[in-house]
């Protein structure tokens, strides 16, 4: 179970450099969350890519508690916690590493060339991070989500010429977008889980219990008496990372624990997902993948 729950800090951690990331001007950067993308025959995945005129940034994202320390000899990094120590793969060369990937790609799909700068952003604020003395070449690619914001700020007054110009960017983005390719972990495998582990029902944006019920075209949490237009939309992705890329009418009405067949095919096609097959057959694809903690969902046994 070791690393379910590193999955599941890596997913808080993710979560709460969001909320600093959603302070960064919309105008001014694109941000890209776990996008992945093929680069000679093998996948990369990037926590986070933000994209502006000037610069790209990978951001790889990790939520490690306890104590950290890299060393400069080896290259080596090593975490501290309850007393024992364990080496790790050391975060600021995973991302330089996708770094230089993304760099090679962008080259391959001839887009013009701009500054990639990449950092380790460590989520979690308690953690103590060691570095040896003259490691600046470490040292400066770690910082924690709070001073990200302050960092960008240093690397706006750097990099300044452009180097993208608007159709430029707009190219990216939507070679970046076209060009990702989720990732369906097997998650009730890999943790041993079965579909029956997996709690059902719509969750409550306010108080998180599920499930929430459809009543006159708004889901309404009995709990806590919050409404919403839109929280099945959650509930589908967790569907899609859970159980399958793809959903039937009957699948999704039985998953949302709606009883009218009516109203969940008014909800299902609301969604805009692609389709195939017909009639019966039809079935509705996946098409973004979303980190909205579906950890929840799965029982405690
Ligand atoms: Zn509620």
């Amino acid at each position: 179970m070791a690393d379910y729950k590193g999955r599941m800090a890596g997913f808080r951690g993710e979560k709460s450099l969001g909320f600093y990331l959603s302070m960064l001007s919309n105008s001014k950067y694109l941000i890209f969350h776990g996008l992945r993308l093929l680069y000679r025959e093998y996948y990369f995945q990037m926590d986070f890519f933000l994209l502006c005129s000037a610069f790209g940034i990978v951001l790889e994202v990790k939520n490690m508690s306890g104590e950290l320390s890299f060393e400069k000899e080896q290259n080596q990094a090593t975490c501290k916690r309850n007393g024992n120590e364990e080496r790790i793969k050391n975060p600021v060369l995973q991302a330089k590493l996708q770094a230089r990937k993304l760099k090679n790609w962008l080259r391959e799909h001839n887009c013009p060339d701009f500054p990639i700068l990449y950092f380790f952003i460590n989520s979690n604020d308690r953690t103590i991070i060691r570095t040896e003395i003259r490691n600046e070449q470490i040292t400066q690619h770690i910082c924690n989500s709070k001073n990200l914001l302050e960092k960008i700020d240093q690397i706006e007054k750097y990099y300044k010429v452009e180097k993208l110009n608007k159709k430029e960017l707009n190219k990216i983005k939507r070679l970046l977008l076209t060009n990702h390719t989720p990732d369906n972990p097997d998650i009730l495998k890999t943790y041993h889980l079965s579909p029956n582990d997996i709690q059902t029902g719509v969750q409550c944006p306010e108080s998180c219990s599920i499930p929430m019920v459809y009543k006159r075209g708004k889901w309404n949490c009995p709990k806590c008496n919050a409404q919403s237009n839109n929280a099945h939309i959650h509930a589908i992705h967790d569907y899609f990372l859970l159980i399958k890329p793809w959903i039937t009418k009957t699948e999704f009405c039985q998953f949302l624990h709606i009883d009218s067949p009516h109203i969940g095919l008014k909800l299902l096609k609301s969604m805009n997902l692609p389709i195939t097959g017909k009639f019966k057959t039809q079935v509705y694809h996946q098409t973004t993948i979303s980190s909205s903690g579906y950890e929840k969902r799965i029982m405690q046994r």
